[in-house]
């Protein structure tokens, strides 16, 4: 194991997509900087490895719920953040050295059972909103939605008959997919060649300033004096900056990978799925499925949990878990399943991620976390937004679509950050 340097410009704690990024932007603006990151883990073994990979820019559903609570142009400065956190992905896919790791252009299907959730989805009938709803919802015809009724679902998926399926909508080609601790793991070695130092296996217990107001690392394998610390630390951040206990609030989901299997759309098209209560999947290139959710059949619903090396039995062995819950509405006779973990999603306490410095008191000490299950279409240029602003960038406009993370547009931020 290599040794803990005494000093860094920048210490990043956390090897995940949001850490992995600044160090990558940052390296290749400031080659100067002695950057190092420090994981108590191995390369993204966090939430980043654990994911089901759909860099789906989920805001397109969640736009009325959005604008209903911050307006529309947040909901669409949202949106845009997604948007444009896909395409840097993919140029980033096609310029790193190693196997591209992108599947492109795959379907996003939600999938009901039950009438009520899919109008509520859809932000049909959902009177408190009225009319900002219906011009809303009317902005998503462009992305080519369709919404399917029972029978259309039959004929495009390999539903299993006397499946619970009422209807579903589906945005094609709106969703890539990746796996993500791959793609992670080419940005920190690019990181690597650029000069950063890559620590895994070494825990942060506290970031203290000493008596000429030094920031001081602490940690498992002794201290490090640092210039800058970046908190990439997801749903563990109030461990290291207690200050976020209840704005950065873990939950746990249980995820199974089933083996290679013939494409679940008739048609051998590849999707990402999401709905039937709270869950999602995802076919991979390679025929996998990648099947994961199921808080909502624990009491609870694990939230507040944020165990990881664990799996919940009753999770596991409900009726409508993991190990068979596929099986119950698609055509599924033989599900080998290859591996089964829980990864660990941390939910911000207004749904926006936490991207940029901490209080004037604390100078120098930047956040980059809650990704609130949706890291995959964010983390990245929240990333190589912490590196900016490292860098001395000015906050973003309030044009640029991170001003929302940026912005204090929640109560519980003001007193925090930004
Ligand atoms: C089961 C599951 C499925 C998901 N599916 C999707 C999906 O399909 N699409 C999508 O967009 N998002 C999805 N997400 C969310 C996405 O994975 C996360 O938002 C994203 O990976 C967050 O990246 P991160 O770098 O912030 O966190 P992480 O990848 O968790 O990285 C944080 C790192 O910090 C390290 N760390 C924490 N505390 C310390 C400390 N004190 N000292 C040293 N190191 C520390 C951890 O070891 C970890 O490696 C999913 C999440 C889970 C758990």
């Amino acid at each position: 194991m290599a040794k803990l340097p005494a000093q860094a410009d920048v210490v990043i704690i956390g090897s995940g997509m949001s850490g992995a990024s600044t160090a990558y932007y940052l390296a290749k603006r400031r080659p100067e900087l002695s950057i190092c990151i420090l994981d108590a883990r191995d390369i993204s073994g966090g939430a980043t490895g654990r994911n089901g990979g759909l860099v789906h820019p989920a805001s397109l559903w969640e736009i009325p719920v959005l604008a209903q609570e911050f307006g529309l142009k947040y909901a669409l400065q949202y949106y845009s953040l997604e948007h444009a956190t896909r395409k840097a992905m993919r140029a980033l896919d096609a310029t790193l050295p190693g196997n591209r790791t992108l599947d492109l252009d795959v379907d996003k299907v939600m999938l009901f059972n039950d009438d009520d959730a899919m109008a509520k989805k859809l932000g049909l009938g959902w009177a408190p909103l009225g009319r900002v709803v219906y011009s809303i919802r009317s902005l998503l015809w462009p992305f080519g939605l369709q919404v399917w009724d029972k029978s259309h679902c039959n004929e495009q998926l390999r539903l299993r008959e006397g499946h619970g399926v009422v209807g579903g909508v589906c945005i094609p080609q709106s969703t890539d997919t990746v796996n993500a601790s791959e793609i992670t793991d080419r940005i920190v070695q690019q990181a690597i060649q650029q000069g950063v130092q890559m620590h895994s296996y070494t825990r942060v217990e506290g970031v203290h300033r000493d008596e000429e107001a030094q920031l001081r690392v602490r940690t498992s394998r002794g201290d490090v004096q640092a210039g800058h610390v970046v908190y990439a630390t997801n749903a563990w951040t109030p461990r290291v900056l207690p200050e976020m206990e209840g704005r950065i609030v873990p939950a746990r989901n249980h995820v199974v990978c089933i083996a290679p299997m013939e494409s679940l759309c008739r048609d051998g098209r590849r999707a990402g799925f999401g709905g039937l209560g709270n869950n999602y999947w995802v076919q991979r290139p390679d025929g996998r499925v990648i099947c994961g959710g199921f808080r909502h059949l624990a009491e609870g619903g694990e939230v507040g949990i944020d165990d990881d090396a664990s799996l919940s039995k009753e999770i596991m062995e409900d009726p409508e878990g993991p190990r068979v819950f596929l099986r119950k509405s698609f055509e599924m006779e033989e599900m080998e399943i290859e591996e089964e973990w829980s990864g660990i999603i941390a939910n911000s306490c207004d749904g926006v991620p936490w991207c940029g410095p901490l209080s004037p008191a604390r100078a120098n000490e930047y956040l980059c976390a809650g990704f609130s299950g949706h890291g995959m279409t964010t983390a990245l240029l929240c990333g190589q937004s912490i590196a900016g602003m490292i860098c001395g960038d000015p906050a973003p406009s309030v044009m640029s679509p991170l001003s929302i993370c940026y912005g204090a547009f929640s109560p519980q931020r003001r007193d925090v950050a930004f």
